[in-house]
């Protein structure tokens, strides 16, 4: 249920009263609090106001995160989005989305469906400038948290060795959502020393061989991808690199039965358009098409043995908190989440850390396997 007091907020700053009202039933609006701070996120988009976008009781508004356009022939995909306009080539880091925010007094670190994550609240303090905040309370620093040990993602990009790091891409304003030009945004994070995604330079569509020389690049260096992006921000489009379509494979694989089957349709399609673009033949062809097979095959088949011999589909991952209460708060934030983890393992790292092991169990996954062994036929 969402409290009068935000049903009236949300009229205010401009929610359509009807809108409102069906959001509200099927809660596609919700009510949360973290350490007093109540807030609404939004599930649904709602007129200018989109998913994950939050409004604190304050009266403040952070937008959702817009969705990127993904392209996937990448010369046609270029022409079509850009036409003749120049663009900005940055590395798309694999990581989760966080738009850091200042509401009050507090710094807060908002997940890309709005929850306030507990966990990179925490610990963006090691990475972000806060004076950035002082002078400018009305912009929001939206990035990628990336690393081994992280708490939503399996693997992190190679360049983080240990822990967990921010690297920013995108600049907005709190009300509206609007995007600071890209150079405005470069000025600024280096101004503050606030952590950049790694930035490639203005291209153009007349540049094509050099984009192909960088995707292939970035593949080699086991990267995810690029992000482009015209200079005001109007534009933008994305594509990723083959290995980072057969990686997202091999860690799907191994929970095959948790997700769609789009999952695994979506990343062999562009990993086949990626062969045709670039006539991808012979041996390396073969190259291509075995990585393709063990990826979606090699964790499936070891799943299967893990349950025929009794045990559980499940993940193991660690993250470093400055407070074991952190830990607790993760905890109760994935059963908000509808998922169940557990804490395995707490150890002093003895210089103002300690690293957490937590365990999640897929269930579904384990259930499915289960019966299947058993012999259940359908
Ligand atoms: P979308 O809704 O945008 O399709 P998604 O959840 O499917 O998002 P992805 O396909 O991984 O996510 O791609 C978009 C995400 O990439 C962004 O939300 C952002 O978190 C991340 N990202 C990493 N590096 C960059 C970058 N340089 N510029 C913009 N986004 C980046």
């Amino acid at each position: 249920m969402v409290s009068s007091y935000f049903m009236s907020l949300l009229l205010k700053i401009g929610v359509p009263e009807d809108r409102l009202l069906v959001l509200e039933g099927k809660g596609g609006i919700v009510e949360d609090e973290f350490e007093g701070i109540k807030y609404i996120r939004f599930r649904d988009s709602a007129k200018g106001f989109r998913r994950g976008t939050v409004v604190f009781e304050n009266g403040e508004v952070v937008l959702g995160f817009s969705h990127i356009k993904r392209v996937v022939q990448l010369e046609n995909g270029i022409k079509r989005v850009f036409k003749n306009r120049p663009f900005y080539v940055e590395e798309k880091v694999d990581g989760y989305n966080v738009r850091v925010v200042k509401v009050g007094d507090r710094v807060l670190a908002l997940t890309r469906g709005g929850f306030v994550c507990p966990f990179t609240t925490e610990r963006i303090g090691d990475f972000v400038n806060f004076e950035f905040f002082g002078d400018y309370p009305n912009l929001v620093l939206a990035g990628e948290m990336a690393g081994p040990e992280s708490p939503y993602i399996v693997e992190g990009p190679p360049y983080v060795m240990e822990d967990i790091r921010f690297f920013l891409f995108d600049i907005q304003d709190k009300g509206t959502g609007k995007s600071l030009p890209v150079e405005e945004r470069y000025k600024l994070a280096e101004e503050y020393g606030i952590p950049q995604v790694e930035r490639f330079g203005l291209f153009d569509r007349s540049r094509i061989d050099d984009l192909y020389g960088l995707i292939e690049r970035l593949s080699r260096e086991n990267r995810e991808g690029i992000v482009m992006k015209t200079p005001d921000m109007k534009r933008i489009a994305k594509y990723v690199t083959p290995y980072a379509n057969i990686n997202d494979i091999k860690i799907g694989s191994h929970i095959f039965f948790d997700l769609p089957h789009g999952y695994f349709m979506g990343r062999i399609k562009r990993l086949a358009f990626y062969l045709a673009e670039k006539h991808v033949k012979g041996d390396d062809f073969d190259e291509y098409a075995k990585a393709l097979g063990k990826a979606l095959l090699r964790p499936f088949v070891e799943s299967i043995h893990e349950v025929a011999q009794g045990g559980d589909i499940e993940e193991v991952f660690t993250v470093r908190v400055k407070n074991i209460s952190t830990a607790h708060r993760m905890v109760t934030h994935f059963e908000r989440l509808g998922v169940k983890i557990h804490i395995e393992d707490i150890e002093d790292l003895k210089n103002g850390y300690w690293r957490i092991t937590f365990k999640r169990v897929y269930p579904d996954a384990t259930r499915e396997i289960r019966d299947l062994w058993k012999g259940l036929a359908f």
